[in-house]
C-alpha cells in the first residue's frame, strides 16, 4: 500500500467525517497492520517511484489515487491572486480536515460574512455544514485544529468565524438537487439554520418535476426537506414579527438558490471577492436522453458575498505511463482491468511504455495492460459513496483474482520460482533513493502522538498537519 501522504486515513477522501470516519480509519488500520500488507507512506508515485517500476517489482499494481483536482467552472474572476477568496471544495475539505497540502490556504473566516457555494452534491453540503453548524459541536471531533481555531476563535483574541449566511448555488431546481436526503437533512436540522429561497418561486414544480419525483423516492424526499425547512423558517420570521418571543432564534441563514448559473466571480479593487454573478436558468429536456439540462435566461442577479467554494465534481489526474481518458477523467478499463494506451488515450503524462502486446483488442477495444487494474473514482468517475466503491473494489478483485494463475506464471517467467521481489525490493529501491519511508510502525507513533495530543485536549485526536512535523514524530532527523 504506497501512499503519498503518511496517513493511511487520507485514502478516505471526502465524505467522511465523525464516527463514520473513524470506523473506516479503524479498517484501515487493522489492513495495513496485517503482517501481509506493507505500508510505504509519504511516499509520491511520480517523484519517488514510477507506475512502471511498481510493476517490474510486483505481480500487480492496482491504482485507487482517485481524484485529487477539481472541474473549473471558466468563468471570469475564478483565477484570482492567491488567496483571492475562490477555493474548490476540495481545497476546503482538505483544509478543514488537516491534509498537509491545504495547511496553509489563505482562508480567514473572521473576515467572510457570506459564502457562495456553487453545486448541491453532498460535497456542497459537506461544506454548508462546516461553515455553518455551532463551531462548538466540532471541540470533540479530529477537525484540524486550525479550522477549529477560525471557527471557534480564542479566548484572547475573540473572533471565530464571522460566517453568517452560506448560499448553495444550483443550475437547475431542488428535484434535480444532486444532494442525497440524509445528508440534508442532517444540515438542515443539526446545524440551527434558518433555511430561505433566493425568490418565493423556487419551489413551483413543473409537471416533468412531478414526474421526476414519482419515479424517483429520493427525489421527492429532498423536495419535500427543502419545502419543509423553508416553511418552518418562514413560519418562524412571521412569528418573530408578530412579537412572539418563543419562537427559535436562529443566527445562520441557508440560502437556496436554485435556477441560478454562476457567470462571473465580481471582485472589489484590491481583488476581493464581493459576488457571484449569477444568470438565472429554466430547466429543459434538452440533455442527452431528454435528460434535463440548465437553459440560460438573459436574467442576471448578484449574490453579495466574500468567499465562493467550487464544488462542482472532482477530477482524476493521469499517471505516467498509463492510459487516461481526458474527457472523463478516468483510466480506461474493463471490470478494473486497465486498457493499454492508444493514440486517443495516451496521457500528457505518459512517456513510459506498457507492457502486453501493444495491439488492438476484440472489437476495437484495446487489450487488458497484464498486471494493471483500477478502482475507486479513477476507474468510474467522481461519484457515488463508500459503499458504492465497496462494490466496485470487489469487481476489480474478481479480475485480479481471475487473472492471478497467469500473473504468478508471468513473473515465474520474468523472475524465476521466487516471483518477482515485491515490497522487499521497493523498500531497498526507495532506500537506495534516500526516501523517508514511513512503515506501519513508524506510522503508529504518528497515530499514538495524535491520539494522545487529542486525549489531552478532549478531542478524538489533534491532528499534526505539517509533513516535516510528521517525520519528526515518525523517528527521522530533520532539520
Ligand atoms: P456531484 O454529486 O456530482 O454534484 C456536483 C454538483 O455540481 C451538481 O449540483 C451539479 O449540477 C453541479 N455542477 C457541475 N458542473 C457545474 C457547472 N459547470 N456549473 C454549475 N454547477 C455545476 O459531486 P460532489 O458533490 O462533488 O460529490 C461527488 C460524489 O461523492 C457524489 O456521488 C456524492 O454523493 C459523494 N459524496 C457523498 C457523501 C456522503 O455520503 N456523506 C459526502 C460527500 C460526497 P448538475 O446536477 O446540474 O450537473
Amino acid at each position: 500500500m504506497v501512499s503519498a501522504v503518511s496517513l493511511p486515513e487520507w485514502y478516505l477522501g471526502v465524505g467522511c467525517c465523525g464516527r463514520k470516519r473513524q470506523n473506516v480509519i479503524n479498517q484501515f488500520s487493522s489492513i495495513a497492520g496485517d503482517a501481509r500488507v506493507s505500508f510505504l507512506g509519504n511516499v509520491l508515485v511520480g517523484r519517488d517511484v514510477d507506475v512502471n517500476e511498481l510493476r517490474a517489482l510486483h505481480h500487480a499494481v492496482v491504482l485507487a489515487y482517485g481524484a485529487e483536482s477539481d472541474r473549473r467552472l471558466d468563468i471570469p474572476g475564478e483565477d484570482g491572486s492567491p488567496g483571492a477568496g475562490v477555493f474548490s471544495a476540495r481545497e476546503f475539505v482538505w483544509w478543514y480536515n488537516g491534509h498537509p497540502d491545504a495547511r496553509h490556504l489563505p482562508i480567514d473566516l473572521s473576515k467572510v460574512r457570506s459564502v457562495a457555494i456553487c453545486g448541491i452534491g453532498n460535497v456542497a453540503l459537506d461544506c454548508a455544514r462546516a461553515l455553518l453548524a455551532p463551531p462548538l459541536r466540532f471541540v470533540p471531533t479530529d477537525l484540524a485544529a486550525h479550522a477549529l481555531a477560525q471557527l471557534t476563535g480564542d479566548h484572547q483574541t475573540g473572533g471565530g468565524s464571522a460566517v453568517r449566511e452560506v448560499h448553495l448555488v444550483a443550475r437547475r431546481g431542488p428535484v434535480q438537487a444532486a444532494c442525497t436526503p440524509k445528508e440534508l437533512k442532517e444540515l438542515l436540522t443539526d446545524c440551527g439554520v434558518s433555511a430561505r429561497t433566493a425568490t418565493p418561486d423556487q419551489l413551483t414544480v413543473s409537471e416533468a418535476d412531478s414526474a421526476e419525483m414519482k419515479a424517483t423516492r429520493l427525489k421527492r424526499r429532498v423536495f419535500e426537506l427543502v419545502s419543509k425547512a423553508v416553511g418552518e423558517a418562514s413560519a418562524a420570521d412571521a412569528a418573530t414579527a408578530a412579537g412572539d418571543r418563543s419562537s427559535p432564534q436562529r443566527r445562520r441563514d441557508l440560502f437556496f438558490q436554485f435556477y441560478r448559473n454562476p457567470v462571473e466571480v465580481l471582485r472589489g479593487p484590491g481583488g476581493a471577492v464581493t459576488g457571484l454573478r449569477v444568470e438565472r436558468t429554466a430547466v429543459r429536456p434538452d440533455g442527452p436522453g431528454g435528460t434535463s439540462v440548465a437553459v440560460g435566461s438573459g436574467v442576471f442577479d448578484t449574490i453579495p458575498c466574500d468567499m465562493v467554494l467550487k464544488s462542482i465534481g472532482y477530477k482524476s489526474l493521469p499517471v505516467q505511463g498509463v492510459a487516461f481518458d481526458c474527457r472523463r477523467g478516468v483510466i480506461p478499463n474493463v471490470a478494473g482491468r486497465v486498457l493499454q494506451q492508444t493514440n486517443a488515450t495516451a496521457s500528457s503524462a505518459a512517456s513510459g511504455s506498457t507492457s502486453g502486446s501493444g495491439g488492438g483488442g476484440k472489437g476495437g477495444v484495446p487489450a487488458a495492460d497484464v498486471g494493471l487494474y483500477v478502482v475507486g473514482w479513477l476507474k468510474r468517475g467522481p461519484t457515488g459513496i463508500i459503499g458504492t466503491n465497496l462494490v466496485d473494489a470487489e469487481e476489480t478483485v474478481d479480475s485480479l483474482a481471475g487473472d492471478a494463475e497467469a500473473l504468478l506464471r508471468a513473473g515465474e517467467m520474468s523472475h524465476g520460482s521466487a516471483g518477482p521481489p515485491g515490497a522487499a525490493g521497493l523498500e531497498a529501491l526507495l532506500r537506495q533513493r534516500g526516501v523517508r519511508v514511513v512503515g506501519w510502525r513508524r506510522w503508529r507513533l504518528l497515530d499514538e502522538h495524535e491520539l494522545a495530543a487529542g486525549r489531552a485536549a478532549g478531542r478524538v485526536r489533534e491532528k499534526v498537519t505539517e509533513v516535516r512535523e510528521m517525520l519528526r514524530i515518525c523517528g527521522f532527523a530533520v532539520e
